[in-house]
């Protein structure tokens, strides 16, 4: 079985962002890139299958620019055995990464397609739910355990009452949750070894697909400064700024 894991190149969570000065976006110039968490979690899920012997391949793809090379090498350096750069400068939107990702499914024919539950700089949690539907495959969201059994994949999800299980015929879409695993940590000697896999390039135009935006961003903008905060001698006077100043309760 191959599976196929997404991974997205993101401004470092570590980073604090910033927003341009003409509100049209982030600034990601001179900002440290990495791989998408949510993404981390899946290529290192999709390696622990093939590690239990429940995969034979797991292709990492990334669509972007020319730099998502890099997301690819790591993704290689966990344990992805090759790589696919969709190469593009144009800013993708779900929908787009969908139909892009699509056309890659239509080639490779791979059982399943593992990707993080959303991307950790726009936060949209679509791409994944797109694909399922262009492929008119199951799906199964926010995974925090995947188990491969006989044509099926079992999913357990975090939701609100508890845990939900699901279980889906093959082919399908699952996308991660924080608590599925525990990336492992990439060691030198698998980025080194990462360094020779295969990575292959292909366009947009290759693929068929037009990845031109279809929404339009008016305007980006930092979250108000907070006020200081203040210290307050007592509960009661607490309860009196609460119910006078701030008008809460
Ligand atoms: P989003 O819908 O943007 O929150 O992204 C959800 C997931 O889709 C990510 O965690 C990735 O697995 C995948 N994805 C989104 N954008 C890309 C991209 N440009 N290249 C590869 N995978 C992507």
């Amino acid at each position: 079985m191959k599976i196929l894991v997404p991974v997205k190149r993101v401004v470092d969570y570590n980073v604090k962002v910033r927003v341009k000065s003409d509100q049209t976006g982030v600034d990601i110039d001179n900002v440290k890139m990495s791989m998408n968490p949510f993404d981390e979690i899946a290529v290192e899920e999709a390696t622990r299958l093939k590690e239990k012997g429940a995969a034979t391949e797991v292709i990492a793809v990334s669509a972007g620019v020319q730099q998502s090379q890099e997301t690819l090498r790591t993704a290689m350096a966990i344990g992805a055995d090759r790589g696919i750069l969709i190469q593009t400068d144009a800013v993708l939107q779900p929908l787009a990464v969908a139909k892009l990702l699509k056309a890659v499914v239509d080639k490779e024919q791979p059982q399943m397609v593992i990707l993080g539950k959303q991307a950790i700089d726009d936060d949209a949690n679509q791409t994944g739910q797109m694909l399922a539907a262009l492929l008119d495959w199951p799906q199964a969201t926010y995974a925090s355990k995947v188990e491969v059994e006989d044509g099926r994949v079992r999913v357990t999800r975090e939701v609100d009452g508890g845990l939900e299980t699901l279980v889906l015929k093959l082919p399908a879409i699952v996308t991660t949750d924080l608590r599925l695993n525990e990336p492992r940590y990439v060691t030198l000697p698998n980025i080194m070894k990462a360094k020779k896999k295969q990575l292959d390039t292909v366009t947009p135009q290759d693929l068929g697909v037009d990845p031109s935006p279809r929404l339009k961003t008016l305007k980006v903008s930092a979250p108000p400064v907070r006020k200081a905060g203040i210290k307050v001698p007592d509960a009661a006077t607490l309860v009196d700024k609460l119910k006078n100043e701030a008008k809460v309760v």
